[in-house]
């Protein structure tokens, strides 16, 4: 195999560990909070773990009001108790446009790059910028769409007629214009905006001038007003893309198409260099403004003592994101060293850290948490099931609990039912084994894995 197949596989188990990591926590909305911070039981998506949300809360209200540079946020405790959710819950509680980057501390070691680059590139993935742009919009009455489809290429090209009280202007319409017209079924007597810079096609709604259409629309047709005077306006744009995308963006030939390839590589320190200069100038002429966002690091105590030094300085700076870290474990080596520490981190760091704890979760709290992956899956489940289910969630693990969901739901599927029920349960449950009836198979035929 070339090299080249063995990065893409790489990069192929990654993002589907990816994937199934954010799809785990799909339910997740916010941390569940009330106005006074107090947790909810069941909220946003959340079950139970109270003290831990609610020390998360305080810690969000720090960072809106800005006074948690320099720290980091360190939640410990056993698999499976809601660390990478609560995290969730923290980056969405923070709003959409927050940048929320998750990292396992053993994804760094990989091969396509140093672990410093690695770690940079997720410090620089979970800090936005803020970009501010004046768009010119033009308002107006459509009097005609003419589309021609005539182009041998398989192109589509395209005129449209739009007009205020004073005048009627004729535009050319490009091809994505021409798919958002077919999209919105734009006709004549439709309001309409047109975004010049981007091409972007909006209506707003039907003409009062048209008043022979009233018989012929639906309920949901607004009538508009028909914009007088001026055809154009002026308004303000913004969107949010992270330091990273600017990064890519502006070290690769194929610019931002590597973001989808996610070949991606090293990125040049005189890059980053100068995209960092480029935005202190927006900055200060008040053209973008920094979005601290959320790096999540889970299983930190994979990281080595370089990767903590990096942490350490990286903190430092006046635009470092939210470092909120994870790890099950108690006192352990500090990886590269003969140390032994708290969850394995160095003491300088831990000082750093606010720390916030996770508590095993009951029965009753194991079977809320199931039940509302049922709901965000879409599976129908008989009580005794759910019952069956919550029991095998308890004594093996919530997680496997929850894997058990998805395999069930196919198994009642091929047997034509739309309910998950017992059966179905002890069906997958026979066909995959949890943690402790692996390592028990692996005992009961170790002779046999031996070579
Ligand atoms: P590990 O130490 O193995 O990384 P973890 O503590 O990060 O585990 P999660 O991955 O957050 O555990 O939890 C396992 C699953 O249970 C996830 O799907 C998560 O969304 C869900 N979950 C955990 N705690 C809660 C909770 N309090 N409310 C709702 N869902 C939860």
């Amino acid at each position: 195999m070339s090299t080249a197949g063995i990065h893409s596989k790489v990069q192929e188990v990654k993002d589907l560990t990816r994937i199934e990591r954010i799809g785990a926590h799909s339910h997740i909305r916010g941390l569940g909070l009330d106005d006074s911070l107090e947790p909810r039981k069941i909220s946003q998506g959340m079950v139970g773990q109270l003290r831990a949300r609610k020390s998360a809360g305080i810690i969000l209200t720090m960072i809106r009001e800005g006074k948690i540079a320099g720290r980091a946020i360190l939640i410990g405790g056993q698999p499976g108790t809601g660390k990478t959710a609560i995290a969730m819950g923290m980056a969405k509680s923070l709003g959409e446009e927050t940048p929320f980057t998750m990292l396992a501390g053993s994804e760094i070691f990989s091969l396509e790059m140093s672990k410093t680059e690695a770690l940079t590139q997720a410090f620089r993935k979970s800090i936005g910028v803020r970009i501010r742009e004046e768009a010119e919009i033009i308002e107006g009455e459509v009097v005609e769409i003419e589309i021609d489809k005539s182009v041998s290429s398989g192109a589509k090209t395209g005129k449209i007629t739009l007009k205020t009280t004073e005048m009627e202007t004729v535009y050319d319409l490009g091809q994505k214009m021409i798919e958002a017209i077919q999209k919105e079924k734009i006709v004549a007597g439709d309001i309409i905006t047109i975004d010049k810079a981007s091409g972007k096609i909006s209506k707003l709604g039907r003409s009062f001038s048209r008043s022979s259409d009233y018989d012929n629309v639906g309920p949901q047709t607004r009538f508009v007003q028909c914009p007088e005077g001026e055809l154009q306006k002026r308004k303000e744009v913004v969107h949010t893309v992270t330091l990273h995308e600017i990064d890519v963006i502006n070290s690769r030939t194929q610019g931002f198409l590597a973001l989808f390839a996610g070949d991606i590589g090293e990125i040049k320190p005189e890059v980053r260099e100068q995209i960092d200069q480029k935005v202190a100038e927006w900055r200060e002429e008040g053209r973008a403004e920094i979005v601290p966002g959320v790096l999540f690091i889970d299983e930190v105590h994979m990281l080595d003592i370089e990767c903590f030094s990096f942490l350490n300085r990286a903190l430092e700076s006046d635009q470092a994101p939210v470092v909120i870290m994870a790890t099950n474990r108690g006192i352990t080596k500090i990886r590269g060293t003969e140390y032994l520490s708290p969850h394995g981190l160095p003491i300088d760091l831990l000082d750093r850290a606010l720390i916030i704890t996770t508590d095993p979760y009951n029965q009753k709290e194991i079977q809320q948490i199931l039940e509302i992956r049922c709901q965000e899956e879409d599976v129908e489940i008989t009580e005794d099931a759910m019952s069956l289910l919550t029991k095998i969630g308890k004594e093996s693990s919530l997680r496997y609990g929850i894997h058990l969901i998805t395999a069930s739901n196919l198994v009642a599927i091929k047997r034509k039912s739309h309910e998950v029920d017992v059966q179905d349960i002890r069906k997958v449950y026979s066909l995959f084994v949890d943690i402790k009836r692996s390592v028990q198979f692996l005992k009961d035929f170790e002779k046999e894995f031996m070579f």
